[in-house]
């Protein structure tokens, strides 16, 4: 779905309006942010998937950025990597830099959308040799979507945990990014729906994927700042979901069984998922996940 990624809308000179790519994508279901670690249903690519992408346009200075920083996620999922020659139409992923938001396709969903037209945009990149904070976190947060990621902000988990303000968030958004409150709602406001996602940890709102966050936004008065690094819940289901069975070289104790152990899993089950094989091991955690999230959920309610 659609778009403007907030966190470094605030980084962004003067009104930060929907462009017309936006609303064009806006409508588009898988474009859809519908997914704390948060995983959209059905939109992992295969495990050990060589992933290509293309530039279509941006300097020398960005597309340098988003090289050295998107992969960092190869180092949990077990995926790779290819840049494709710039504007290649059939290109897995590609990648437009133009100024009016950053937004993604979810996952494989970039299948769906016509060859040569972007999947990724980066509308806040800066064009400088050093890669800031904030430009990492949102290349980041991208590419977190275009492997399947969805917003840790809408996570089935919120409730309980983080209960928004409605009218002020209406308000806030408005004043701020100029959203209606139709998109407001479907950007922040919904949580999604568990027959749209296939797992998901805990609210985590130091995950990459949380969009930053006023504490009078919400009745906790959490403070959730911008993030601009891989939390552990992050790292850990993205290397579940994308089955490593050798730690990276650059993430050498970032096992699968730490990984586990990060998101949950109790110490005494985590074998039983060894040697399972790449789908064994996504469908055995999946399962798990959800029959552990919605226990929680429901026992949330009930205290409710
Ligand atoms: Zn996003």
């Amino acid at each position: 779905m659609s778009i403007q990624d907030i966190p470094a809308a605030r980084h962004v000179k003067g009104a930060c309006g929907l462009a017309p790519e936006t609303e064009e994508l806006k409508f588009n279901p898988d474009l859809n942010h519908t997914q704390a670690a948060v995983f959209g249903k059905g939109k992992l690519w295969p495990n050990g998937s060589d992933i290509s992408y293309s530039f279509f346009g941006g300097t020398a200075n960005q597309q340098a950025a988003v090289r050295s920083v998107a992969i960092e996620w190869t180092y949990y999922a077990n995926i790779n990597l290819t840049q494709a020659d710039d504007h290649d139409a059939y290109a897995m992923v590609r990648i437009g830099f133009n100024a009016n938001g950053s937004w993604s396709a979810v996952g494989n969903g970039a299948e769906r959308i016509k060859k040569g037209d972007l999947t990724m945009n980066l509308g806040w990149i800066d064009d400088s040799p050093i890669v800031s904070a904030d430009n990492r976190g949102t290349i980041l947060h991208e590419w977190g979507h275009a492997l399947g990621m969805m917003h840790e902000h809408q996570s089935p988990a919120r409730g309980g945990t983080l209960t928004l303000k409605t009218d002020t968030v209406y308000a806030y958004y408005r004043a701020t990014q100029g959203w209606s409150n139709d998109m407001v709602k479907s950007q922040i406001i919904d949580v999604y729906n568990l027959n749209n996602v296939s797992n998901f940890s805990k609210l985590d709102t130091t995950s990459i994927m949380m969009y930053f966050m006023e504490p009078y936004l919400n009745v906790e008065n959490i403070d959730v700042p911008v993030n601009t690094k891989l939390s552990d819940m992050d790292k850990a289901y993205m290397l579940i979901n994308y089955p490593r069975t050798r730690p990276h070289p650059k993430a050498k104790d970032w096992t699968l069984e730490r990984a586990l152990g990060v998101a949950g899993v109790p110490a005494g089950e985590i074998k039983a998922y060894l040697g399972l094989g790449d789908e064994g091991i996504r469908k055995k955690f999946e399962d798990w996940n959800i029959f552990q999230r919605q226990k929680e959920l429901g026992k949330a309610s009930i205290d409710a």
